[in-house]
């Protein structure tokens, strides 16, 4: 018994307070063949006399209560130990982690921020078809076979006859057909020519076209949503000018210019040195579109715009080259708003 008394004694200093070592130690003396426990149980106390099993039973239990005893202390100075030892470290001078939100293109910002002006003028947006038949595109507005226009709207076709579309005016015939008069209504979306590419010009562009029509709808109700617009967008007051245009679609017709924003009105290369970027094609929606749209044109009356929404993004942002836009620069995309 003294041998297991020194022996544990040992062992308890071995340990030095680490929890596991100490829990160890419990095994090895209390656990279910732990020396102490075999001890009460192997021993045969038949060849004891009486003193001596007295004896025995006497020196068994100080030594099961020394041990256990010093057990228990040494659990519990382990575990106020752990408890004062900080877990983890931490470092409150460290950058917090980097969520970066990215950021959207200049277009989808000018398109989105134009969505909702016009919503809010109660206009409703609609979408059409980027591939669209000769028909919707040329022929349907009032551009035949042999208009120059189609020259200047060259575009890429496929081989089923198809075209990508060179503007969005399809869906002004559209929309009068669904809905009917009066209606409000704006097109964002893609089109496409096949042009030669410089600082203002690309063969992929957005445009966002749009129509009123109500009763007594006059040019006075067009310079006012133009107005609206256009201060909306650039939180400025801009120069504009109107300029007898002429397009299939509308009678009469205008084009309205913007002083360049970029130039300031002095010239530079995005306003070809002018001074002014065209804009917006204009106009009252002509009578026999109306009709040919099933609107009575006696009864009701309206306009259409034509915005660059491309453009748009260039002058509200002072971008000064077009292919800016598609080049897919990151360092470019990255000074952009992540949300509107
Ligand atoms: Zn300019």
């Amino acid at each position: 018994m003294d041998t297991i008394r020194q022996q544990f004694v040992a062992d308890l200093a071995a340990a030095d307070g680490n929890a596991k070592a100490v829990e160890d130690l419990r095994v090895k003396y209390f656990g279910r063949k732990g020396t102490i426990t075999q001890l009460a149980k192997n021993t045969d106390f038949s060849k004891f006399s009486s003193e001596e099993r007295k004896s025995f039973g006497i020196r068994l239990n100080e030594l099961k209560t020394f041990a256990e005893e010093a057990i228990r202390s040494a659990q519990e100075s382990a575990k106020a130990a752990s408890a004062a030892k900080p877990k983890a470290k931490i470092d409150l001078t460290l950058p917090g982690a980097d969520h970066r939100l990215g950021s959207m293109h200049p277009i989808s910002l000018v398109q989105i921020e134009l969505e909702e002006i016009f919503q809010g003028m109660g206009f409703r947006v609609l979408t059409g078809y980027e591939i669209e038949t000769e028909f919707n595109n040329f022929t349907g507005l009032n551009i035949p076979e042999d208009h120059p226009a189609r020259e200047m709207q060259d575009t890429y076709w496929l081989k089923n006859g198809m075209l990508l579309r060179t503007h969005t005016s399809p869906n002004q015939v559209r929309a009068m057909r669904k809905f009917g008069a009066p209606v409000r209504a704006i097109f964002p979306g893609r089109c496409f020519r096949n042009e030669a590419t410089d600082a203002c010009h690309e063969t992929t562009f957005y445009q966002c076209e749009g129509l009123m029509v109500d009763r007594n709808i006059s040019v006075a109700n067009l310079i006012a949503v133009m107005r609206e617009l256009l201060c909306e967008v650039f939180r400025r007051e801009v120069t504009v000018r109107l300029r007898p245009g002429f397009f299939p679609f509308v009678e009469p017709g205008f084009e309205l210019d913007v002083q360049c924003l970029i130039c300031g009105g002095k010239g530079c290369p995005t306003c070809k040195q002018s001074g002014w970027l065209e804009l917006m094609p204009c106009g009252l929606i002509h009578p026999r579109v109306l009709e040919m749209s099933g609107i009575d044109s006696k009864e009701f009356s309206g306009f259409a715009f034509g915005v660059g929404l491309t453009r748009l993004a260039m002058m509200k942002y002072g971008i000064p080259d077009i292919r800016l836009l598609l080049g897919g620069d990151i360092r470019f995309f990255e000074q952009f708003a992540a949300t509107v």
